[in-house]
């Protein structure tokens, strides 16, 4: 018996990628950082290879290694890095990592020293971000530095990169501005000699809808979950792969006027079922999807009655017959005609990015469907992950 489990169908994840792999000439990096985007890593990371990916992309040197010591032997980019971070583990671990500044390419010089090898690098280029990576006018300097420590056998700059800022809104003018931004610096590149086997700039949403951007490799994330960045339909072929659903605890009768949860922010207009959900802002549900939060329960889509508290929330249920034991679903692919991640992203105000991974690392139990990428793991197999505990 579960009281809330989030589901995350293994099989919806390959077929993303495979879907995704079709659309495109290029190699797909698909990007696994913060728990996978809350599906968990080490098994979102195994289904997308099955799918075709042939390399795993991160934000941290940690989520990196984990990889590594799970036994993936994928290429792998982290590319976001304090200074002192021992970067030689990742060196060792042949870990692709990401410099951006003198000072990033300095450590990474440094880690190579302690590691004894080359270090695999990843120029990141600042084409409109503002985020990591070298402005248009610091990139000369770091691509010459990057030439000659590759000449003297401390790197190999395996990549060219860089990230967008409104690829989720096509047609906006900053991406065609981008992209020349991207041909320029690559070829001041290779001006110093630097002819790197990837270049890529390409997120899901310009995956999806930019074929020219995506050069030697595309870095999708959120559609390989079988979310859309981009407004409108789901775009075809693309599976939602988390489901969140909790079994009601207890329900109630209670008369018209009843203010219901923390400061009673939502009123019964009359008498009512009520019916308490064990899923709180503990576990991923935001605060904010208070009173709005779309939830199915008993064969209709409800808002949230009230506050989200740290464990439970409250559903008005007028005089449907529902009962404890009953499954409400807050999120999954729809076809049940439960909300989707979108749609509570839409609700609270936020991206449907942010609606899964909050669920990462969560208290809830993550169960693991279909079995894509699962016969390459024994140790973290989703099938014997039925204890709950995340992968
Ligand atoms: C997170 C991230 C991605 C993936 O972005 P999506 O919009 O989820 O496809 C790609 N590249 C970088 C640098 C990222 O930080």
């Amino acid at each position: 018996m579960w009281q809330a489990e989030v589901r995350v169908d293994l099989d919806a994840i390959r077929d993303n990628v495979a879907t995704l792999r079709a659309g495109t000439t290029a190699e797909v990096m698909a990007v696994v950082k913060a728990d996978g985007y809350g599906h968990g890593m080490l098994p979102a990371a195994r289904a997308a290879l099955a799918g075709g990916a042939t390399w795993l992309g991160v934000a941290t040197l940690g989520e990196a290694l984990a990889l590594r010591r799970a036994g993936l032997t994928a290429p792998v980019l982290a590319w976001l890095h304090a200074p002192g971070l021992p970067l030689h583990e990742g060196v060792e671990a042949g870990v692709d990592l990401s410099a951006g500044s003198l000072p990033q390419l300095g450590e990474l010089v440094g880690a190579v020293r302690r590691a004894h090898r080359p270090a695999r690098v990843h120029l990141k280029l600042d084409t409109g971000l503002a985020r990591g990576g070298a402005t248009p006018a610091d990139w000369p300097s770091l691509a010459e530095a990057a030439a000659k420590a590759q000449a003297d056998g401390e790197i190999e700059v395996v990549g060219v990169w860089s990230h967008f800022v409104y690829a989720d809104e096509p047609g906006h003018e900053t991406i065609d501005h981008q992209l020349a931004v991207f041909a320029e610096g690559l070829a001041t590149a290779e001006r110093y000699g630097i002819e790197p086997r990837y270049r890529h700039i390409a997120n899901s949403a310009a995956t999806l809808t930019r074929p020219d951007a995506h050069y030697d490799l595309v870095r999708p994330g959120v559609a390989i979950y079988g979310l859309s960045p981009l407004p409108g339909p789901q775009p075809a072929g693309l599976r939602p792969a988390m489901t969140a659903r909790a079994r009601v605890t207890l329900t109630k009768r209670v008369p018209a006027g009843q203010g219901v949860s923390y400061g009673h922010a939502y009123h019964t207009s009359r008498e009512s079922t009520l019916a308490l959900v064990p899923l709180g802002y503990g576990d991923g549900v935001p605060r904010h999807a208070s009173n709005v939060g779309p939830v199915r329960l008993g064969g209709a889509v409800r808002p949230i009655a009230g506050r989200v508290c740290m464990d439970q929330f409250v559903l008005d249920c007028g005089d449907d017959p529902v009962a404890a034991g009953d499954v409400a679903t807050l999120f999954g692919p729809g076809d049940d005609g439960e909300p989707t991640a979108t749609d509570w992203a839409e609700a609270i105000g936020t991206i449907n990015y942010e609606i899964v991974t909050r669920f990462g690392g969560s208290r809830v139990p993550r169960i693991y469907d279909g079995t894509a990428g699962v016969a390459a793991s024994p140790p973290e197999a989703p099938g014997s992950d039925s204890t709950g505990e995340a992968g």
